[in-house]
């Protein structure tokens, strides 16, 4: 018997890139330590008293089915917290919550595109991007941001792309997963532009939106004409360290978060009730406990920065958000699959290779600033010298 063809799509669209996250487990598993700066996610656990929110709430009977968009004093908290961090008036009814940010991204694409339909992406991108919209049924199609114009897309790029394809939907994410790049207030407002001039659904993924070190976030949905035509892309993982948890959502306009509930009724049925009641303990404690869950990365960065300053091999991408920096080794000559296969190998230090998330970010090498300062110090330290070998 064969499977449907929606999904061998999705495994054809390319490599996954787990090559080295692989590679440095079975280094692990034979006893061999490595400095492996590939993961994605805060090097801490969920605050103590989240789950302790959580626990009382399983306790006290919350443990049955939650339907429809979420529970609604959770629903109000993110409105509020979207409303106090971007100025834009949101409602209850603006919110859905979802399994996490990526059960979102999937959300988004399939009520806004059809079978028939193009949805754009910027590229160096987060690996499930494309995947994700191939999953919908719907075709993806990838607009570059260079290195040579620090990742930041180009609204001509974007107008270019659509008239090119007829997409219906442009998919952003600032701060950036891969690049650590956060879009100037000029790229979003340009790119803003692009999309209402090209009638062009906007998906903004902010799930790093608190990890800003220069400057203050800024959504695109809070500019003239964009709320609404934007969909914003929200979760606990990195902002609360709770990934796990499974805890994202969608800010949209009420038509297409009654569409979203549609979806998760045929779907996930709702997120866990106890679940939602730590994630709205954790929205209730405020900025603090985001900032205190920010500060490593905001630390680590700079520690990055000072590391690679000196090097004529290795020069770092103008990052300034998220919990990552991307590393430009095109000095070396090597692609950046090459440098981290032999960086694995003969350093037992695991990166990302740049292309692992496009073409785009050939040549560069993608570091998650989640180990603790001094071994991420001394990855970067070896890295350097690696490179310059
Ligand atoms: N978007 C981006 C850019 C990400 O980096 C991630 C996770 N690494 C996600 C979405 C999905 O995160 P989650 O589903 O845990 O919210």
């Amino acid at each position: 018997m064969q499977i449907g063809p929606r999904i061998p799509r999705v495994r054809a669209a390319g490599k996954d890139g787990w090559e080295i996250v692989y590679r440095a487990r079975a280094l692990v598993a034979a006893g061999v330590p490595v400095l492996n700066l590939t993961v994605g996610e805060p090097d801490r656990t969920t605050d103590p008293r989240v789950l302790e929110a959580m626990h009382a709430a399983a306790l006290s009977g919350l443990t049955g089915y939650t339907f429809g968009p979420g529970l609604p004093e959770l629903r109000d908290a993110i409105a509020q917290r979207v409303t106090d961090r971007t100025g834009t008036p949101t409602r209850r009814e603006n919110i859905i919550v979802t399994p996490g940010g990526q059960a979102a991204l999937f959300a988004a694409h399939m009520i806004l595109l059809g079978a028939d339909d193009v949805g754009l992406y910027v590229t160096p991108h987060y690996p499930t991007y494309p995947s994700t919209i191939l999953a919908t049924g719907a075709t993806p199609e990838a607009i570059p941001a260079q290195a040579a114009l620090g990742f930041q897309p180009q609204a001509e790029a974007v107008l270019e792309a659509q008239s090119r394809t007829n997409a219906r939907s442009l998919l952003i994410n600032t701060p950036n997963n891969p690049t650590g790049v956060v879009y100037s207030h000029k790229t979003i407002s340009d790119v803003a532009g692009a999309c209402r001039d090209a009638d062009l659904w906007l998906i903004s993924d902010e799930v790093y939106d608190t990890q800003v070190w220069d400057g203050a976030h800024l959504s695109p949905r809070s500019l003239p004409g964009m709320a609404e035509r934007t969909v914003v892309i929200g979760s606990m993982s990195k902002s609360h360290a709770m990934t796990g948890s499974r805890l994202g959502w969608i800010v949209a306009p009420e038509e297409v978060v009654s569409a979203a509930a549609v979806l998760a009724t045929n779907t996930t049925y709702g997120v866990v009730p106890y679940i939602q009641k730590g994630a709205l303990a954790a929205l209730q404690m405020g900025p603090a406990l985001e900032e205190e869950i920010a500060a490593p990365f905001r630390r680590r960065r700079l520690l990055a920065q000072r590391a690679v300053a000196g090097s004529s091999h290795v020069r770092m991408a103008p990052s300034a958000g998220a919990m990552y920096v991307m590393l430009d080794i095109r000095a070396t000559g090597l692609s950046g699959e090459v440098f981290a296969s032999r960086l694995i190998e003969e350093e037992h230090i695991a990166v990302m290779p740049g292309e692992s998330f496009g073409a785009a970010a050939a040549g560069h090498v993608r570091i998650a600033l989640t180990l603790p300062d001094d071994q991420l110090e001394e990855a970067l330290r070896r890295i350097v010298a690696f490179a310059q070998a």
